[in-house]
């Protein structure tokens, strides 16, 4: 087991966005988290990567304590994660904003040059990031997070506002970073489908609980999912 919440929760205010979450992902797996808007997923990612601490709850990664830790401490032991916007530094290269990426980083074991050689992204090293598309952007901020020499990445609706063949591109992508790397990765993502494809396991989040943990193809049958998400689902996102 390479990460391990337990009795997670997470308030701002009044408001509870995370509520007593338990959660394990195993080392290798892609472990999608799927959930209506505002189930607290990027709060999840937010709490896991020690950008707010939680408000109660334990969190290990890699045998570890790291509930309270600051993100660049989280970020300098292994665990890496993209933003749901995109993010770059916009007036620097392609190459200068991976390169922020590995100076956050735990080791430098994988140089830039090579973070750059795997994504493919050569041709592109030398442009300013505002110049980029979105699924440019998006593999960029994907290499800032390579580049961190990272063991768990945690990717927030990497394909959201992407087109289908770059969706698949994509996911080849993800794919390559878990087979060739051998990095885990845990993935927010609201086309179910889609994530049902790509992820070992799955978890769906709704109201800041978990209603389900398991295989990702007895989601469509579970009663609890399909109650209070499926339902409403299919009627409004899913194509
Ligand atoms: P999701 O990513 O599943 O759409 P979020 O985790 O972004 O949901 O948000 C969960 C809930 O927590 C929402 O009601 C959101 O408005 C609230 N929330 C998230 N971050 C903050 C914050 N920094 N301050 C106040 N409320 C927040
Ligand atoms: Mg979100």
């Amino acid at each position: 087991m390479i990460l391990e919440a337990r009795g997670v929760s997470k308030s701002f205010g009044k408001l509870t966005a995370l509520e007593n979450v338990d959660l394990h992902v195993e080392e290798g797996e892609i472990f999608g988290i799927a959930g209506p808007n505002g189930a607290g997923k990027s709060t999840l990612f937010n709490v896991i990567s020690g950008y707010y601490p939680p408000s109660s709850g334990r969190i290990s990664f890699n045998g570890h304590d790291i509930t309270r830790l600051r993100s660049h401490q989280v970020c300098h032991r292994g665990l890496a994660r993209t933003f749901q916007i995109p993010k770059t530094f916009p007036t620097m290269t392609v190459y200068d904003n991976i390169r922020v990426g590995s100076t956050f980083g735990s080791s430098k074991k994988h140089s830039i040059d090579e973070t750059i050689d795997f994504l493919n992204l050569r041709d592109q090293a030398t442009m300013v990031a505002s110049n980029l598309d979105l699924y440019t952007t998006k593999l960029v901020m994907l290499a800032a997070a390579l580049a961190t020499d990272c063991r768990l990445l945690m990717l927030d609706e990497p394909l959201a506002g992407l087109s289908v063949v770059e969706i698949n591109d994509f996911l080849k992508v993800v794919r390559k970073v878990r087979e060739e790397r051998h990095i885990t990765i845990m993935m927010i993502e609201h086309l179910l489908d889609t994530l049902v494809d790509v992820s070992d396991r799955m978890m769906i989040l709704h109201n800041g609980g978990v209603i389900y943990t398991g295989e990702p193809e007895k989601i469509r049958q579970d009663q609890k999912v399909i109650e209070v998400y499926l339902g409403e689902k299919e009627d409004n996102l899913d194509s």
